[in-house]
């Protein structure tokens, strides 16, 4: 029979990779708290509306990655694609405009349906967080800040650049994609079979295309910057200035935009080159139509996303498991006082492993494969004399104590 399979482009977490991306949650976690911001979990699916109403019905995510399906009861639902969505949908649900601004950040699995590759998954893992309430360009700069700083508590913020822009308000925004399209339009024959697509769906997001013909006709694309309004403008060069005050390198990036429909103002990423073409780590930005789009009224957003297995493939030192102490009785008659010690010692706070079988050589093999630091040998009549034996496993070096000075001893 063949081998049973997981699912293209999901994997199974475990060891090395599974410890790297628990430090990067775990790092990001205890940055964003500093910050105020408080863990929320939402639902891993919605009503496909939440998604496909709100994302934009041009974007790549709606168009073709979102994994819908129709449940028992007939409702159209879709496994989350992105967490910024499901947030708002909650904040706007339990009516959280009262009591404003409010900070969440959340980490779990998120679907697309995509071409995998290194970096690229159809099941990943975000960590992001939500910032409402807030409409001065503090709040930017604040988000922009926390993932610095997430990046530098991870060492990573040498190998990585933030790369910045604005895509204005509503009116600018409007400006800026009829002179695109007009220049687009005069360069038709030269774009991608995707970009000749995306010229009446989605303009915008040639300016981001990965095809080198497209890249070509975008170099000479009229600049964001110029179709800025005054009001724009003026909120751009605020957040710029204060990046500086806070001594956060950015760059600015005239042709970042971002994927989704619901992104005003301030546009971010945080790229590396070190993953190919998987560069972006961590993306986000200002999105204040969203919650009034949902219903939630006129409620202004900022936030941010990174890709988990992304971060954790650039931590290249492993993550160290506390190094455990090793039990190991000496004959039946040992067993059971080996367990009662091994709980001992987990209660005052070691890490114990308890070898479960053979001599004492094969067990002592086996406390070095777990990177034991200590072995505790408990042979019959040591134990009578309530003596145990503890051996340092590194140097070799081995004493004989009371069982009562044990931890104190280890410790
Ligand atoms: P890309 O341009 O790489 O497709 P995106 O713009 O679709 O990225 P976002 O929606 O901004 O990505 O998601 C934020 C972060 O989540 C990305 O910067 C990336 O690190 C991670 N991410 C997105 N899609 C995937 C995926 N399919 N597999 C792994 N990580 C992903
Ligand atoms: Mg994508």
């Amino acid at each position: 029979m063949e081998k049973i399979q997981s699912v293209r482009g999901t994997y199974d977490l475990y060891g090395a990779a599974k410890r790297k991306m628990k430090k990067v949650v775990a790092t990001g976690s205890q940055v964003v708290e500093k910050y105020g911001f408080e863990e929320i979990e939402t639902p891993i699916f919605e009503f496909t509306e939440v998604f496909a109403r709100n994302l934009g019905d041009t974007s790549d995510i709606v168009t073709k990655e979102m994994y819908c399906f129709e449940d028992k009861g007939g409702e159209s639902l879709t496994l989350r694609p992105e967490g910024t969505a499901g947030v708002v949908r909650a904040f706007v649900s339990n009516g959280m405009q009262q009591n404003l601004p409010v900070k969440f950040y959340y980490s779990g699995p998120m679907f697309r349906y995509e071409r995998p590759q290194k970096g690229r998954q159809r099941q990943f893992t975000q960590f992001g967080v939500e910032l409402l309430g807030v409409e001065t360009p503090q709040a930017d700069v604040e988000v922009i800040a926390m993932a610095y700083e997430f990046l530098e508590k991870l060492g990573l913020s040498g190998q990585v650049t933030v790369e910045i822009n604005s895509l204005g308000d509503a009116q600018s925004r409007d400006a800026y994609r009829a002179k695109l399209v007009s220049y687009l339009e005069q360069h038709y024959d030269e774009l991608s079979p995707d970009s000749k697509e995306r010229l009446t769906r989605n303009p915008l997001r040639i300016l981001d295309s990965k095809e080198e013909c497209d890249k070509k006709v975008v170099e000479n694309a009229p600049l964001y910057a110029d179709s800025l309004n005054t009001e724009s403008k003026n909120f751009f060069a605020e957040v710029l200035r204060l990046l500086d005050k806070l001594n956060i390198k950015y760059r600015v990036n005239n042709r970042l935009v971002r994927g989704l429909d619901y992104y005003t103002h301030t546009v971010f990423e945080l790229t590396t080159d070190k993953l190919g073409a998987q560069g972006t780590v961590l993306a986000g930005g200002r999105y204040n139509g969203l919650v009034g789009q949902m219903g939630g009224g006129n409620v202004a957003g900022i936030g941010w996303a990174c890709g988990v297995e992304r971060l954790a493939m650039l931590l290249d030192k492993d993550i160290d498991l506390p190094r455990p102490i090793a039990v190991i009785p000496v004959g039946e008659d040992a067993q059971e006082t080996a367990m009662l010690i091994a709980q001992q010692l987990r209660q005052a706070g070691f890490c114990v492993e308890q070898s479960y079988s053979g001599n004492m050589k094969k067990r002592l093999i086996k406390a070095n494969k777990v990177n034991a630091q200590y072995a505790v040998i408990l042979g019959s009549e040591e134990i009578m004399q309530n003596l145990v034996t503890v051996k340092n496993l590194d140097s070799g070096e081995q004493k004989t104590v009371a069982m009562n000075d044990l931890v104190k001893e280890i410790r």
